[in-house]
């Protein structure tokens, strides 16, 4: 087994990064010291199965990882978080952990947001992370099921493809391993294509993903699935308004009932975020607005306060969000904000009566229309030209390292970051020609 520090040093080099959410770089992970490193598979997104399909075809590759990972931090424990629903995939982990002492495979119940680190963290070791705080103050880790297999491969092959899953309203929804800065567009046409005439994409999943309507944009290390909806459907019309609308319905409609605290998930958690207070702010002018914006503060931008709580269909997880960045540009958080007394978290006595289990959030959606298996296309794709973005998430962007018309064969390095700076190179995802340098990377085949 590599140390922490060539553990840290392989995995940087090879670009591995969280392959979900922000990416943030996996090498500042892997140089911590923690007891217990989870790996969050429950897969909380409606209609998304990439982490299952990851499991179902790699579950050896992912055990690799975490053993790697689990040596690395010095940890004494490795824990599959996944769903107990998923059985089948259940008893497959149990039987690639069997006689690994370490390793053990954790039942999740099936609620949303089960794949939020708080949540998980409690529910696999019976730990609240410190307000404000994140899962190494509590001596955990927690990695995603794509980023362990990344690692698992890091010593040949460095982060060239991403896995994710195609569906809603397309032909032949699947889940597909792509060479990364390939375009949507081709994503949904290898998936058989629309099925509707004027579609758009949710990228990330219908609850945290955003509404993309530009198909030639490319997928990124990060992209985990795409959901291919027309663009009137009621889920695109609400995620597209905009921050002008929200705060216009959210000031002349909410009637501070109070239903989007009482089921945000981070407060039946025994964390001080309280969503009505901050739909409250948007009555007052911007200085006296600043005292009830503090209590966004602790969101994860779930959005179930939005697209589940709310009786007026107003979206408090979206405004808590922004609030959230008008907060850190004055450089306001946790730490600063006089909501913190320096209190601990405790969970509210009625949060397992209010969790919310994905078959009713995915009728609420309006989705239920798009429920199908989406299994792994495991055929490689050669694209006849890529997109790789420089910039792909947290940390600074890279540093183009090729120039046009330069031969590059796939897995090449094309960009990179200062050894003291956060982030990770990024390379090649095809064999051919770099035919131009912008804040990409574009090579043809
Ligand atoms: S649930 Fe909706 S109406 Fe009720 S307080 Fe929250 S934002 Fe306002
Ligand atoms: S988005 Fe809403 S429900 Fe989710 S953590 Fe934020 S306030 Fe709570």
């Amino acid at each position: 087994m590599p140390s922490s520090s060539e553990l840290a040093a392989l995995i940087r080099r090879a670009g591995v990064v969280g392959a979900g959410g922000a990416g943030f770089p996996s090498y500042v992970k892997a140089s911590s010291r923690a007891e217990t490193v989870i790996v969050n598979a429950a897969e909380c997104e409606p209609l998304l199965q990439k982490d299952q399909e990851l499991l179902r075809h790699f579950a050896p590759d992912l055990v690799r990882g975490l053993e790697l990972m689990v040596a690395a931090v010095g940890a004494s424990r490795g824990a599959i978080a996944i769903k107990e629903k998923h059985e089948e995939l259940v008893k497959l982990l149990e039987r690639a952990v069997a006689g690994k002492k370490a390793l053990s495979v954790h039942r999740l119940a099936d609620y949303y947001p089960a794949g939020d680190e708080f949540c998980q963290v409690y529910e696999v070791t019976g730990k609240l992370i410190p307000m404000g705080g994140i899962p190494l103050q509590v001596g955990v880790v927690v990695n995603n099921v794509e980023t362990l297999y990344n690692m698992a491969h890091a010593e040949r092959t460095p982060v060239v493809d991403t896995f994710l899953t195609v569906t809603g309203a397309v032909k032949n929804p699947c889940t597909l391993r792509l060479p990364v800065g390939v375009s949507i567009s081709e994503a949904v046409a290898l998936a058989g294509g629309a099925s509707v005439p004027d579609p758009v994409a949710l990228d990330g999943g219908a609850m945290m993903g955003k509404v993309v309507e530009d198909f030639s944009a490319p997928l990124t290390k990060t992209s985990g699935g795409l959901i291919i909806l027309p663009r009137e459907h009621p889920l695109v019309r609400r995620k597209s308004a905009g921050r002008p609308a929200f705060d216009r319905a959210g000031k002349s409609t909410c009637d501070q009932c109070t239903l989007c605290t009482e089921l945000c998930p981070r407060y039946l958690l025994g964390y001080d975020i309280q969503p009505h207070k901050v739909m409250r702010s948007l009555l007052f002018s911007p200085p006296d607005r600043k005292p009830w914006s503090h209590w966004a503060l602790l969101c994860c931008e779930c959005r179930l306060c939005s697209l589940f709580a709310c009786p007026e269909n107003l979206n408090p997880g979206d405004i808590c969000g922004y609030t959230k960045g008008d907060l850190a540009r004055e450089k306001i958080n946790w730490k600063s904000t006089p909501l913190n007394r320096g209190q601990e978290p405790r969970v509210h006595p009625i949060r397992p009566w209010r969790q919310i289990p994905v078959s009713q959030l995915k009728s609420r959606l309006g989705l239920e229309d798009y429920e199908a298996e989406a299994p792994l296309r495991q055929q490689p794709y050669a694209p006849k030209l890529v997109r790789i973005p420089l910039k792909q998430h947290v940390g600074v962007p890279a540093q183009a390292k090729v120039s046009a018309g330069q031969t590059v064969k796939r897995g090449d390095l094309i960009g990179d970051v200062p050894e003291d700076a956060l982030g990770v190179p990024v390379h090649a995802s095809i064999s051919g020609k770099v035919t131009a340098v912008e804040d990409f990377v574009e090579i043809t085949a």
